[in-house]
């Protein structure tokens, strides 16, 4: 059973930690207070490269134990006995705030049981373009949905017990040269979109962030003091301590911009060298850095241990990342029931796209699953280190430090197999994807024919059959459109399942006849054969929704991968497409989607009735009141520490509610959204989602349902007042069933 998170889902109440850091920083300045010079630059310091249980590791210290960092954002990384659950992408495909704090608890607990200190997750890079390489760890293309699953993963992550990191800060948004390229995105830009899901995550109470490895307008960032000090800590009143990704720490003068802690300590890996410890030593000796500064640094990392209570009779780590065979790995078994997390999420992450009645299965007489995606891996579930190879099974999760070790994984073959013996049904398979003729006589005359496709990612370390971290193409791998066709040439029932890191363009066969369904699976983690079945047959009834767009070309999207440059150069990427990310650029464009941002099928049908919004009477705390009456008068906030994440501007200010009727036969649960329309002088895209939330309604039933939005969510970032500001003009909203399916139209009072 889980815990209890702390913090209440109510969305009227926003959650304030300040007492908390307060508490933490009391503590942490104690404890310094008697530290030397060299033992407070130790606790900034990593202690290189492998020299440790974790994949980042910080010394001891006095009456401080120093801290075990470990990946991955969907479970214990390099270890055994620990759950695979779905990726970022999945659990943001839910569109489910329950489930994402549920996901965040178990990660938490797991990661506790083990004794990891900090959990290197979640990752809210925000899939700017559709080849990005990380995409699937995150959670999809739109800000708020963004923000949402970020919000809520680090609320269960640090209810688990576990500090949580956001990362990668910021504009990480390729893999190519990740390392020599500089980001150059506009002020409000990096607000509005890039920024929003850390300025989440620090009100969810975050210990800790991740520089990333690129520059930002010119300038790494870890060592941007824009980013850093000035947004992270100032702007948004970041208690906690900032690390480096890495080795991306690009000199000794990082902690004057705001750099905290250095990972894994060593310049490059394995060097001996550091640009902190000596250096750092140094620096403030001779009063380049003062001690100021480095008591700072040194009290962020303790005070976020303490915040955490893991001065608690926290564990000890019982992981050893860089020896997988010390029986250190075998002690603990964290696993507990979460596989049931697994499942449950696997389903509410699938997207249902096309359903010519072929779903839900009826006890079919006889089934064929064609595609290796179908089956198990032919060498195991961990066949490659961190499964950076071609998958030569089912894809449940990319490749890179964003993974962990399989204990076991439910393949589709295996699930379907199970449910087959109690359904009596035939069951014969063809796990060659090559041989394209085979794969089409296996399915003549059969009652269902479902091909299982993918297509893997991942971080640039490794390349798979040429993909250097990013997709070189939006095609499913292993000719899976070639086998679609040859499968929908020869069955009339033909049903597609995907297992993909993003989208892809399915032109080829989406509107083939007899392809009669579309199932988008995500990445399920080790239970993804069953999440699969329990859609497939009904289990579950489909209500996820699709966090990207689906478009009919890959030059459809506003952004592509930037790729070449020379060793040496810095590749400059330039965000011209500013606030239009993705839906934003396809409704400004008029470019029509195959399927839009925000779609997905049920089994059942909704329809949604009687909208109305109502203010919400604000604080009765005269201050506050001060400030909300200047911004409802067009005033910017003003650029106080903190200004950003005031409570003030995040209280529900208005609620909307309406009434969600289940009008076909099925139970169900739909996912209502919420999408602003600014008045054109505001700049704006034609519709930015500020809400949504889910229902599950019996049939021939209504729900009432309430989505509440604040004055931040209505607001612009004004560059030259540098504040969160009402935009001039009207604002009106529509409610419903994707980013293009609106269904109910309001105005939000003057
Ligand atoms: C990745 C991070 C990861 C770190 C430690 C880096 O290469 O970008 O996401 O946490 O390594 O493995
Ligand atoms: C490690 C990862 C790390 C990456 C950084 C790999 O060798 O396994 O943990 O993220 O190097 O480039």
């Amino acid at each position: 059973p889980l815990n209890p998170p702390p913090v209440s889902s109510d969305p009227m109440v926003v959650p304030d930690f300040a007492p908390a850091w307060a508490a933490a920083y009391t503590k942490a300045m104690a404890m310094i207070s008697n530290f030397t010079i060299e033992q407070k630059v130790n606790v900034t310091t990593g202690v290189g490269w492998a020299n440790g249980l974790c994949v980042g590791n910080t010394p001891s210290v006095g009456d401080f134990p120093g801290l075990c960092l470990q990946d991955s954002p969907l479970g214990v990384r390099d270890t055994d006995l620990v759950t695979s659950f779905p990726a970022g992408i999945t659990v943001a495909s839910t569109w489910n705030r329950a489930l994402m704090r549920a996901r965040g608890v178990a990660i938490g607990q797991e990661n506790k049981m083990k004794g990891i200190n900090v959990a290197l997750g979640p990752m809210m890079n925000m899939g700017r373009i559709a080849q990005g390489g990380r995409n699937w760890e995150g959670f999809g293309a739109d800000p708020f949905l963004t923000g949402e699953a970020a919000y809520e993963t680090i609320l269960g992550l640090q209810a688990g017990g576990v500090q949580a990191t956001a990362k990668h800060y910021i504009n990480n948004e390729q893999e190519w040269k990740r390392t020599q390229e500089s980001s150059n995105v506009d002020d409000r830009t990096e607000h509005e979109i890039y920024a929003h899901p850390f300025l989440r995550s620090v009100m969810a109470g975050v210990s800790s962030v991740m520089c990333s490895y690129n520059l930002i307008n010119d300038t790494y960032a870890c060592n941007n003091n824009k980013t850093l000090n000035d947004m992270m800590k100032r702007e948004f009143g970041f208690q906690g301590f900032i690390q480096s990704d890495w080795s991306a720490t690009m000199n000794g003068l990082s902690p004057v911009a705001g750099l905290d802690m250095t990972m894994p300590g060593d310049i490059t890996f394995d060097s001996g060298t550091s640009y902190f410890g000596q250096n750092l030593t140094n620096y403030v000796m001779n009063g380049t850095i003062s001690e100021t500064r480095l008591d700072d640094m040194a009290t962020r990392i303790i005070a976020a241990w303490y915040y955490m209570h893991q001065d608690e009779n926290y564990p000890n780590a019982t992981v050893d990342s860089f020896n997988f065979y010390d029986p250190i790995n075998q002690e603990v078994n964290a696993q507990s029931d979460h596989y049931m997390i697994v499942r449950e999420i696997g389903a509410a992450g699938t997207v249902l796209l096309k359903n010519e009645g072929a779903l839900p299965l009826n006890k079919p007489k006889n089934i064929v699953l064609v595609g290796s995606d179908a089956a198990p891996p032919v060498s195991g579930p961990n066949e490659y280190t961190d499964q950076g190879g071609d998958p030569s099974g089912i894809l449940a999760m990319g490749w890179g430090s964003g993974t962990n070790n399989f204990t076991y994984l439910v393949s589709p073959y295996e699930a379907i197999q199970a449910r087959a013996r109690v359904d009596q049904s035939s069951v014969f398979w063809d796990f060659d994807n090559w041989d394209l003729s085979k794969a089409g006589n296996s399915v003549i005359g059969m009652e269902v024919a479902i091909v299982f496709v993918n297509s893997d990612s991942g971080e640039g370390y490794i390349t798979v059959d040429g993909n250097a971290g990013d997709r070189q193409n939006l095609t499913a791998w292993h000719q899976g459109d070639e086998l679609i066709l040859a499968v929908a040439a020869q069955n009339n029932n033909t049903i597609v399942v995907t297992n993909s890191v993003g989208p892809l363009i399915i032109e080829p066969w989406v509107e083939h006849p007899n392809v009669t369904a579309i199932v988008w699976a995500n990445l399920g983690g080790n239970e993804a054969g069953n999440a699969i079945a329990d859609i497939l047959y009904g289990a579950w009834n489909p209500s996820g929704k699709l966090p990207y767009t689906i478009a009919k070309s890959p030059m459809d999207y506003p952004a592509q991968l930037v790729t070449g440059g020379t060793a040496a150069d810095i590749l400059s990427i330039n965000y011209t497409e500013g606030l239009f990310i993705d839906y934003r650029w396809f409704d400004a464009q008029n470019i029509t989607p195959r399927y839009e941002f925000g779609f997905g099928l049920s089994y059942t049908t909704f329809e949604y009735s009687d909208l109305a919004i109502t203010t919400i009477n604000p604080t009765a705390d005269y201050a506050q009141m001060d400030l909300i009456d200047n911004w409802e008068n067009g005033g910017a906030t003003p650029i106080a520490e903190g200004s950003s994440t005031a409570l003030w501007l995040h209280m529900p200010a208005y609620q909307v509610t309406f009434d969600v009727e289940n009008t076909g036969s099925l139970y169900g649960g739909e996912v209502p959204q919420l999408y602003l329309h600014h008045s054109p002088s505001a700049g704006e895209p034609p519709s930015v989602l500020k809400g949504f939330t889910n229902v599950e309604v019996s049939p021939g039933q209504s729900a009432s349902v309430s989505i509440t939005l604040s004055r931040y969510d209505l607001s612009v970032w004004d560059v030259v007042r540098q504040g969160w500001a009402k935009p001039e003009g009207t604002i009106t909203f529509s409610v419903g069933a994707s980013s293009r399916d609106f269904r109910l139209n309001g105005t939000i009072p003057a």
